[in-house]
C-alpha cells in the first residue's frame, strides 16, 4: 500500500480515538511524510502507531504521543516554538507545518550525529527553512532565540528545567514528560504573569531520559 494511504488510515484512527482533535493537527499529520524520518529499513513500519529506533539508542516517538503533545501545545500560525530533543526531526516538522512560514521552530539535540540526520530528514521533507536544529544541552534551553511562545520537551525530565520557564513568554505553554526514568506524566503548564507556572499532570508516558545539567546525569 502507498505511504499516503497508510498515513491517511493512521490519521483517521487517531481522529476516531479522539487523540487528534483539531483540524490543524489533522492536516499536519496528513502532510508530513513520517517515512522520511525513520531509518530506511524500517520504512514499512512508518505508519504503525509505535516508537521506532533511530540509532544512538534513541527513538522517534509514537504518532499518538506526538499528537497528544502537539494538541496540548495549542499551536497557531506565526508562533515561536522551542523543542528539546530533536530525535528524527519528525515532531519539529509537524509543528512547523502548523506554525506556518510566519512561525519558527528551534529544536535542540544533544547527540551531534542525530542532529545531522534530522537536518537531512527535514531538508528531504521540505522543512529546512522553518526548523533550526541546534546541537547542545537542551535542558538549559536555547537562550539565544528566547523568549518562546511554546516549549516542548520530548525526553523525560526529573522536573521542569528552570531555564525553560525563564525562556517562555508570559501566557506561553510548556509541555514535558516529568517523572522518573521508568514512568512519567505529561505535564502541561501555562506561564503566569508573575512568572510562575500553572501546571497540571496528564497522561502517563515513557520517554528516553533528558540527559544534561537540568536533566539526568549521562
Ligand atoms: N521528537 C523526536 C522525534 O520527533 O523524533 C523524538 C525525540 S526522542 C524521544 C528524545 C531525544 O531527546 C533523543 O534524540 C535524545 O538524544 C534527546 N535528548 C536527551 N537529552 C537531551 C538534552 N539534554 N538536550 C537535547 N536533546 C536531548
Amino acid at each position: 500500500m502507498e505511504y499516503a494511504e497508510l498515513r491517511r488510515r493512521l490519521v483517521e484512527r487517531l481522529v476516531r480515538e479522539g487523540i487528534i482533535k483539531s483540524r490543524s493537527v489533522r492536516e499536519a499529520f496528513l502532510k508530513v511524510p513520517r517515512e522520511l524520518f525513520v531509518p530506511e529499513d524500517l520504512r514499512r513500519a512508518a505508519y504503525d502507531d509505535t516508537p521506532l529506533p533511530i540509532g544512538y539508542g534513541q527513538t522517534i516517538s509514537a504518532p499518538h504521543m506526538v499528537a497528544i503533545m502537539v494538541e496540548e501545545l495549542e499551536l497557531e500560525k506565526g508562533l515561536r516554538v522551542l523543542e528539546i530533543g530533536t530525535g528524527s526531526g519528525y515532531q519539529a516538522a509537524i509543528m512547523a507545518e502548523i506554525t506556518g512560514p510566519e512561525g519558527i521552530v528551534y529544536t535542540v539535540e544533544r547527540i551531534p550525529g542525530l542532529a545531522e540526520k534530522a537536518r537531512r530528514n527535514l531538508e528531504a521533507a521540505g522543512y529546512a527553512g522553518r526548523v533550526e536544529v541546534i546541537v547542545g544541552d537542551g535542558s538549559k534551553g536555547y537562550p539565544e532565540a528566547a523568549p518562546y511562545d511554546r516549549i516542548v520537551v520530548t525526553a523525560a525530565a526529573p522536573s521542569i528545567p528552570p531555564p525553560l520557564v525563564e525562556q517562555l513568554k508570559p501566557g506561553g505553554i510548556l509541555v514535558a514528560p516529568v517523572g522518573d526514568r521508568y514512568m512519567q506524566r505529561l505535564v502541561k503548564a501555562v506561564k503566569k504573569r508573575d512568572g510562575s507556572l500553572d501546571a497540571r499532570s496528564g497522561v502517563y508516558c515513557l520517554f528516553v531520559p533528558l540527559i544534561g545539567e537540568y536533566g539526568w546525569p549521562g
